[in-house]
């Protein structure tokens, strides 16, 4: 059975790319009965933080990957095994498969011409000893090529000489990515490498080292870059790339798994969305494309609407109740209503696309004074709709029942007499009792706001 793993560095918020190279390891693991590592790659003190690792932990257990499940294994920390990695560049000094360097960037530069060519192997037999190097570097050979297997793209095959002999250990002996990564490879038994393409390049040292371990490379994947709408490899500077954004702002576990495994991969057909189990079922690493994929925000959250639609009447309640406290709510706590809520929320459900938005349709019913978010509702407060909402007022006091269908037929007999259709009458009405000009549908609104606080907010938007 398959061993995959999934390596993240905890060096900053866990990016929405990471996610899915997590997602698409999970799904090898689980469709086979195999086994999924996570391993912190934490050996960069300088950049790494605690709260970044605990941040890719809770993440991941987010959207289903955590060691409540059989097929998860770890975490293991790279920063635990400085030992063995030292020893596997001792082993490699030792069989001669690597020499110790004291060239500088500088010095090579300057024999090359060039500040970009890669190392000369000017130290290659100069037998330098461990004290007088900057650097042990592996020598690779000059003969052959090295094939590599990758699933997603294919068997690409590097001439061996083009291959610079590359740093594996730092003077002090501390080893550098490429060693360190290898070495857990192949202690934790890895036998596919998923990763990001930005890792391709590597691909053929590493390769080199594992043979030079003694041990038979792993299969690899290199998943395509993500990009966003101007088609650049979406960066954190640029873009909203934080899978824990996405989670703050109400994009929903399931929706943001469907998407991202849609990123570089698709299970046929014109279906898209699809339960988590099945995607994962139906999930070929070996149809994974080469080409970028592009991530694109409003596909996702027309997913997650989609996704909130599907919830049942409870789940929804529940998904929103964080949204409908502090700091995410603007109103007073004590004059938050569950009923009031509960009697809106199937309408909001079918309207909202991401779970934070849900205050901006429910805030008039607990603030004292609606919101006007939107400059042009002025606009609809002219001297026309001035008296509307002076006639509205009238009509509506003299209600006896307050229910939405009394409501409508009261404002239609209004519009009748302003020679105006229902839903031009209902513009002022609208923003004189909710603030805004778009929301839920605004007779069934007044219903539950209520006979009093309706007409005293009608009352105060015509002065
Ligand atoms: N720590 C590396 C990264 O985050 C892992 C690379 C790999 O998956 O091999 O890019």
């Amino acid at each position: 059975a398959p061993r995959v793993r999934f390596a993240p560095s905890p060096t900053g918020m866990f990016h929405v790319g990471g996610a899915r190279s997590a997602l698409y390891n999970w799904a090898v693991a689980r469709q086979s009965g195999g086994t999924f590592v996570l391993r912190i790659e934490d050996t960069d003190a300088a950049r790494n933080k605690p709260e970044w690792t605990q941040g890719i932990i809770s993440a991941l257990a987010a959207i289903g990957i955590s060691a409540a499940d059989p097929a998860f294994e770890g975490p293991y920390f790279q920063s635990a095994r400085g030992e063995r990695h030292r020893a596997a560049a001792r082993e490699l000094y030792g069989a001669g498969r690597a020499y110790y360097c004291d060239c500088t960037r500088e010095d090579v530069a300057r024999r090359t011409g060039s500040q970009h060519s890669g190392y000369d192997g000017y130290c290659r037999d100069r037998g330098l000893s461990p004290e007088a190097g900057r650097a042990l570097r592996f020598r690779t050979p000059d003969e052959g090529e090295t094939v590599v297997v990758d699933l997603v793209r294919g068997t690409p095959a590097f001439p061996n000489a083009a291959i610079e002999d590359f740093v594996i250990a730092r003077g002090d002996g501390s080893p550098v990515f490429l060693l360190a990564n290898v070495v857990d490879d192949l202690d934790e038994g890895i036998t596919e490498v998923i990763r990001g393409e930005e890792h391709l390049s590597n691909t053929p040292k590493q390769q080199l080292l594992w043979q030079a371990l003694g041990a038979r490379p792993p299969r690899w994947a290199h998943l395509p870059v993500i990009v966003n709408d101007r088609r650049q490899k979406l960066s954190k500077r640029r873009d909203k790339v934080a899978l824990e954004d996405y989670l703050a702002e109400g994009y929903l576990p399931d929706a943001l798994v469907n998407y991202l495994m849609l990123l570089g991969w698709g299970p046929g057909g014109d279906r898209e969305i699809m339960p988590c189990e099945e995607l994962e079922r139906l999930f070929r690493i070996e149809d994974v494309t080469a080409s970028s994929a592009y991530f694109d925000v409003r596909k996702l959250t027309a997913f997650n609407g989609e996704y909130i639609r599907a919830l049942p009447e409870e789940e929804f309640a529940a998904a929103c109740a964080p949204w409908l406290r502090a700091p995410h709510a603007p109103w007073d706590p004590a004059d938050f209503d569950p009923a009031a809520f509960a009697a809106l929320a199937p309408l909001a459900r079918t309207r909202v696309a991401v779970l934070s938005e849900i205050t901006a349709y429910v805030d008039f019913l607990f603030l004292p004074e609606p919101v006007h978010d939107d400059p042009s509702w002025a606009k609809e407060m002219t001297p026309a709709a001035g008296q509307l909402l002076a006639d509205a007022h009238a009509v509506f006091s003299a209600l006896a029942s307050w229910e939405p269908d009394t409501l409508k037929a009261a404002l239609e007999g209004v519009a009748t007499g302003h020679g105006l259709k229902l839903g031009k009458a209902q513009a002022p009405v609208r923003v004189a009792a909710m603030g805004r000009t778009v929301g839920l549908p605004l007779f069934e609104s007044l219903t539950v706001l209520g006979r009093d606080r309706t007409l005293a907010r009608i009352a105060a938007a015509r002065q």
